[in-house]
């Protein structure tokens, strides 16, 4: 039995009999582990707030082989991420970056994919009102360091950049093609020459940096990055949270235009 020592972030807990917790997480040198933090329940356990969904972490884990359930010895918090929290777009957004690497990542680990995780949770944290361009950000890096780059730069037929209002992405091949050469298929969808931009300046900038690009149309890039999404990769389909967020969104959506109309 191994000592090891890694930073994750806490994906999913659930209890585990009076005292203890079984914690999903997504580690920085080991992929995704589960283990179960004994004593961990209670005001006064030596894990006491640490252990959160969100949390950044630092741990100590022994690690057997052949086991699916580890026995975690220490944990740190190093960043808490509490204003994600304290706010339900936040947490709708947050929760969704954790389904999501919950349910398409194995045990092997994947340090970019990592590091974009926690750039983002840190991000979403710190900005108010931005939530959905964190949201479409980490999106467009998961959808990459899996091995799914769309491309927006040029028409995929002719090579050309001069994008108008009708501009078509096919949802099976990730690209876009110009109007004039209108490569139509039953899996592709029309969008703006701005929302092209948009998407292309966007996975071409860093994630620390996405908050200075103004985002045309959130609703249409969610609709285009989630379907292909979807569609490559089915661990994505179906997630929980991806209802959760879109019934928040529309509720905050209809608190607004009831603001408008009093
Ligand atoms: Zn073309």
């Amino acid at each position: 039995m191994a000592l090891q020592k890694t930073e994750a972030v806490v994906l999913r807990m659930h209890k585990l009999g009076e005292t203890s917790k079984i914690l999903t997480l997504y580690s920085k040198e080991f992929g995704k582990i589960k283990v179960v933090a004994k004593g961990s329940r209670g005001l006064k356990s030596r894990f006491f707030g640490t252990l959160e969904p969100l949390n950044h972490v630092s741990i100590v884990y022994y690690d057997k082989e052949n086991r699916d359930l580890q026995l975690l010895s220490q944990a740190e918090i190093i960043n808490a991420h509490f204003r994600i929290r304290e706010n339900l777009v936040k947490y709708a957004v947050g929760s969704f970056f954790c389904e999501l690497i919950e349910k398409s990542q194995l045990s092997q680990p994947n340090k970019y994919l990592f590091r974009s995780l926690t750039q983002s949770l840190t991000i979403l944290n710190d900005n108010d009102g931005r939530e959905f361009i964190v949201y479409l950000g980490f999106m467009l890096k998961f959808l990459h360091l899996n091995g799914f780059r769309p491309h927006f730069d040029k028409c995929k037929k002719c090579g050309g950049a001069a994008f108008t209002n009708r501009t078509l992405f096919s949802i099976v091949d990730g690209s876009v093609s110009c109007e004039a050469c209108n490569l139509t298929n039953s899996m592709s969808v029309t969008v703006t020459a701005e929302t092209v931009r948009y998407l292309d300046q966007l996975q071409h900038t860093p994630l620390q940096n996405m908050l200075t690009l103004a985002c045309p149309s959130p609703q249409s890039c969610e609709t285009l990055l989630l379907s292909f999404m979807q569609y490559h990769i089915e661990e994505t389909r179906n997630l929980k949270t991806i209802a959760f967020l879109k019934n928040i969104v529309n509720q905050n959506r209809n608190q607004a235009k009831n603001r408008e109309q009093l």
